[in-house]
């Protein structure tokens, strides 16, 4: 399901599939457009929380129209998100929505930055998230971002003046901001910053409004506009051949995971920021009274000079002719004093410098990773197709240092292609996004390295400098090492080149259940990333678990291939949780991580090392019924959660559901979303509600409703309104309303301390109305709102039963919550006769 969804949507997108790490090479026109941006010296950063925020109507507008170096500000990473595509969660989904705000920022020209907060979840007040978030670390990284980036106008998502009406993260990240803009430039606020970059104090500060902010239409008409810029986020560039709309879309549309897919858009189109700090701007303009012009920075009229000749002459029939002016411009470019524009401008005169002479540099390693202490073979190619004098004088690897001196003649079209091997030093580190390396809070991804905090990602860890001398100059390109091959059904492909451990051990189950106290056969696999390891595979526990055999040794020839290897794992005699740890010791070197690839067409390879504990829980579990149909949706773990327990999970497809087919089973199980996206299952709810009234139990988990999905009249054989109530307080009270419901009471008696060691939430999207068949089991709410009786809803329909419920079932059996296996073992239970009733030995 998840491969011929990401296929699918990535038709629609042929630019993107696998080429998000490939060399992107520019037409003229495109050339173009990067020395119009090269000409403005101004900055914008746009600030909210979450990966999916962001205006990109409004980013590419800034960058495109206005040609401003862009930034987006996202304080998250998006990891309390759902995921439309595939199984990744929390920390996962983190580094997949990371990629995708790349991917978005790779299409509408902007740039992206982070904090080190943490998307814990869903948050209704501002003042929760920031007690969560560690305030002053988030404000601190804010003041970090804006410090170093040097925006000239600030835009802010989100209203700072309404906390309790959106996301928590919103209004937090518009309140921070607010406070951020009077900081920035006062020594005395984070004065450890200033090691590394220095005070700056942004000009304006505005709001990203909209009618829906004033609750209509017709009020926002009415509304006073003094204080608001109208911005045409329609316009059209005949440069590109696109309009700001539609780039806006395939930005917004790299949003994959969730669900933001969205038809592209053209015409005239209005978006409005309201300015909150600073002087208002005259006639519309966001930089007016900014000098954006090469004479902002000392020496910088002599640049432009001749870099606004390149723009007014420019030669769309060979571009290469500027690369004399162009080399001109970086030489005196680097002797002024602005270490920040010359930093900002060098760059991108050296990318100009490639586009316009049609420069083509790789380097790529001869494997897809290698290890510390390993030798790994490079091989560079060049290729100048300019009539330009380029001599490359040295390739230097880095951070190896290892050195080639070419002192060669690029001549026209004449491709060089070199290679050399280098030993990765020791002390190499391995792969993993930075923010993952060590175990943070609730609230806040722990960073050692300062210099590391706010990049979207790890730097490679390899890279390449070619020193050249074109005419005269010294210029430097810095390439990062990546692995090309090609893939008959896709093409070529380049991914990033990863430096890990010589192997690696995993438990596939992150959470295993014991749902008695027999001994189970625990599969721990190790995974070789280099040729010939051998070493020892040891698991320990929590005390009270027993291990038969700790410790096996394990030999694997060839990269790449695994061994499997049972431990023999026995639980206490009583309910219990505990820790298993896997480890590997290779030539005295422990290795206690396990490595976790997130692979999909519209981003790069990602490579994840985590910690390879699994979570052991002992239960007394209680169940009737034994055959489950599981009927996919979204993508969830909850059918790898009831095998664990002993139930046999059979996945059905809708094309399998017909008159009769699914009598065979105990209980059918929608997934998480199933009537979101699987469209065929709207064709199927006859057979499904004829399963129920024949004596059957369906369990239906939560549907969204509102602004992306469709109404459906008929989710459940009785009238039943989904809404947006959800309790996002995962140690909120639970009251059973009704005690005596079999549902409460058999096979598991259920009590409140099940509602105990809950996580992330208790649930979402809980119907607010239904019709009298239905009884609401369960009622609970967040702090200072009305009861919300929603939750978990059973209505008998003919001989069996309809179950709806919102509970989040698909985070907290994962997460191996005993309760909710209790609760939810209760449900497939119900209307089961004591026949069919076995009872598991405690
Ligand atoms: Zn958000």
């Amino acid at each position: 399901m998840r491969h011929l969804l990401v296929f699918l949507v990535g038709l629609l997108f042929i630019r993107n599939i696998a080429t998000a790490q490939a060399p992107v090479q520019y037409s003229s026109a495109e050339i173009y457009h990067s020395l119009q941006k090269l000409n403005f010296l101004g900055s914008a950063l746009y600030v909210a929380a979450h990966p999916d925020d962001e205006n990109t109507r409004l980013i590419s507008y800034l960058s495109n129209e206005i040609k401003a170096r862009t930034a987006y500000l996202s304080l998250t990473r998006g990891d309390g998100g759902q995921n439309l595509i595939g199984p990744e969660l929390r920390e996962l989904l983190g580094v997949l929505r990371t990629q995708e705000l790349l991917a978005a920022r790779r299409v509408d020209g902007g740039e992206q930055l982070f904090s080190r907060a943490n998307d814990f979840g869903f948050s209704k007040h501002p003042d929760e998230t920031l007690e969560i978030w560690n305030k002053e670390e988030v404000l601190g990284d804010m003041v970090w971002a804006i410090r170093k980036f040097k925006p000239d106008v600030i835009i802010n998502r989100f209203d700072h003046r309404s906390p309790g009406t959106t996301h928590g993260h919103h209004t937090a990240s518009a309140m921070l901001s607010f406070e951020a803009f009077d900081l920035t430039n006062d020594p005395n606020f984070y004065p450890n910053q200033l090691k590394n970059t220095e005070v700056w104090q942004p000009k304006r500060l505005f709001f990203n409004t909209s009618w829906w902010f004033y609750g209509s239409q017709e009020k926002f008409e009415k509304a006073d506009k003094t204080n608001l810029l109208h911005l045409d986020i329609g316009a059209y560039y005949p440069v590109l051949g696109k309009s700001n709309n539609e780039i806006a879309a395939l930005s917004r549309s790299q949003h994959l995971c969730q669900g933001f897919g969205t038809l592209t858009n053209r015409g005239s189109e209005g978006d409005f920021i309201e300015l909150l700090k600073g002087d208002l701007p005259k006639n519309n303009d966001v930089f007016d009274g900014i000098d954006t012009s090469w004479s902002r920075i000392e020496g910088g009229a002599a640049i432009g000079d001749i870099l606004y000749a390149v723009e007014s002459n420019f030669n769309f029939k060979n571009p290469a002719a500027h690369i004399s002016d162009l080399v001109k411009a970086y030489s005196l470019l680097q002797n002024v004093k602005d270490e920040h524009w010359k930093g900002v401008k060098s760059k991108e005169l050296r990318d100009l410098i490639i586009q316009v002479s049609g420069l083509y540099m790789e380097a790529t390693a001869n494997a897809t990773s290698s290890n510390p202490g390993s030798t790994v073979e490079i091989g560079m190619e060049i290729v100048n197709r300019s009539e330009s004098n380029f001599l490359l004088k040295n390739i230097r690897i880095q951070p190896t240092n290892t050195t080639l001196k070419p002192m060669e003649k690029l001549g026209f079209n004449d491709k060089k292609t070199y290679e050399t091997s280098l030993i990765l030093p020791q002390n190499t580190a391995y792969t993993s996004p930075y923010w993952l390396k060590e175990k943070g809070s609730l609230g806040m991804y722990r960073v050692d390295d300062p210099l590391l905090i706010g990049l979207p990602e790890t730097p490679a860890a390899l890279h390449v400098q070619f020193e050249m001398d074109i005419n005269g100059t010294s210029v430097t390109f810095e390439k990062p090492v990546k692995f090309r091959y090609a893939q008959p059904d896709k093409g070529e492909i380049f991914e990033p080149f990863d430096i890990l451990p010589k192997a690696t051990a995993s438990i596939n189950d992150k959470v295993i259940i014991f749902a008695d106290g027999n001994t189970k056969e625990i599969p721990l696999t190790v995974t070789a990333h280099e040729n010939n390891v051998s070493g020892q595979l040891n698991l320990n526990a929590s005390s009270g678990w027993e291990i038969k055999t700790k410790e096996v040794d394990f030999k694997i020839l060839k990269k790449g291939d695994s061994q499997t290897v049972f431990f023999e794992v026995t639980p206490p005699n009583d309910e219990n949780e505990g820790i298993l740890t896997p480890s590997l010791r290779i030539n005295g070197e422990t290795i206690s991580k396990e490595l976790v690839t997130i692979d999909y067409d519209h981003i790069p390879k990602q490579s994840i090392l985590l910690p390879s504990d699994v979570k052991v829980v002992r239960l007394n579990i209680h169940k009737s019924g034994q055959h489950i149909g599981y009927i996919v949706g979204a993508g969830d773990k909850v059918p790898e959660s009831l095998k664990q327990i002993g139930y046999i999970v059979h996945t059905i497809t809708p094309s399998m559901i017909s008159a009769g087919s699914l009598d065979k089973y105990d209980a059918v199980v929608v997934g998480i979303r199933a009537y979101n996206v699987v469209n065929e299952l709207n064709f199927k709810q006859k057979h499904l509600f004829d399963y129920v009234e024949n004596g059957g139990n369906l369990i239906v988990q939560y549907n969204t409703a509102g602004r992306w999905s469709k109404q459906f009249d008929n989710i459940s054989p009785y009238p039943l309104s989904i809404s947006r109530d959800r309790v996002t307080d995962e140690n909120s009270e639970v009251t059973i309303l009704e005690k005596n419901h079999p549902v409460i009471n058999s096979p598991n008696k259920i009590s409140s301390s099940d509602f105990d060691g809950w996580v992330q939430e208790r649930g979402l999207y809980f119907p607010n109305e239904w019709s009298k068949e239905f009884t609401p089991i369960l009622s609970m709410n967040d702090k200072g709102e009305t009861s919300k009786k929603g939750s978990l809803l059973i209505a008998p329909y003919g001989k069996g039963n309809y179950i709806y419920t919102g509970l989040s079932f698909f985070r907290e059996l994962p997460a191996g919550v005993p309760g909710a296996y209790k609760l939810f073992a209760n449900l497939i239970s119900l209307g089961k006769n004591a026949p069919n009733h076995q009872k598991v030995k405690g």
